[in-house]
């Protein structure tokens, strides 16, 4: 019969028009499409949903929503590892023989941290041995509380040399005078921490160090990575008896912690 052979090729064409507009839903989003394309694209989709949805067959994406949803993913965990240093590690570091502390008093301990992009990345720090385990358990507390570390590596003698001017590393031993002093640094002891110097700078007068720190002289409303009077980590260091510089009045050190309180 005539008819039943048009009405068999409408069929046909409906059919090819479908995995057609299908196809075009799939890949258009990807692209950005000019806007006279954008009308076509929206028709598209209009029709791929309704075909989607008449349809009593769960869709793949419907079967990995429910996989991700049930799968629960382990949340991250505080580890730490302390160690002494072998060679390899201390040539990374600025200790020389004239320096105030023997290499083997030394520590090197390699820790998780968060970063301000939400991962857990690993970082290393040197500190004296007669410190380690409070500074491995001050950054567990900094770790549990998500405090974003932006980076946490040895500080070497080419950093030394030529500090960067927006210095974000978060470190401890560095062999070097006090700023503007000739007596060593408490850092040159391993006994001080500095935590995110670019947003945690240090002032005195007109010097502002790291250079590029004007921006986070003005400490309030506080930002991510930012110290403060009362935060987990101000408390943290406050646990173990080290002074912060954030309190000093000469002059402050917001990134600054120490054993001594110098
Ligand atoms: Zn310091």
């Amino acid at each position: 019969m005539p008819g039943r052979g048009r009405l068999r090729q409408v069929t046909a064409l409906l059919a090819v028009l479908f995995v057609a507009c299908s196809e075009t839903a799939t890949t258009a989003p990807a692209t950005s499409a000019p806007a006279a394309n954008v009308v076509a694209t929206s028709s598209s989709t209009t029709i791929a949903t309704t075909i989607s949805s008449s349809s009593s067959i769960p869709s793949p994406t419907m079967r990995i929503g429910t996989t991700t949803t049930t799968a629960e993913p382990e949340a991250p965990t505080f580890a730490a590892e302390i160690r002494a240093l072998d060679d390899s590690v201390l040539a990374r570091t600025t200790w020389k023989p004239d320096c105030p502390v023997g290499a083997a008093e030394l520590r090197h301990i390699v820790l998780a941290h968060w970063t301000p992009d939400g991962d857990v990345a690993d970082g290393e720090l040197v500190v004296h041995e007669d410190v380690a385990d409070d500074i491995a358990a001050v950054f567990e507390t900094i770790f549990d509380a998500r405090f974003p570390i932006a980076k946490m590596r040895i500080t070497s003698p080419e950093d030394l040399a030529d500090p960067p001017s927006d210095d974000n590393n978060t470190t401890a031993f560095v062999c070097r005078p006090t700023v503007g002093g000739t007596g060593f640094s408490q850092h040159a002891y391993g006994l001080a921490v500095d935590i995110n110097p670019l947003w945690n700078p240090y002032a005195r007068d007109d010097l502002v160090l790291p250079p590029d720190a004007g921006p986070w002289l003005q400490r309030t409303p506080p930002q991510d990575g930012m110290l403060a009077e009362a935060d987990p980590v101000v408390a943290a260091f406050d646990a173990i008896g080290w002074g912060w510089g954030g309190r000093w009045n000469s002059l402050v050190d917001w990134m600054h912690f120490s054993a001594n309180g110098r």
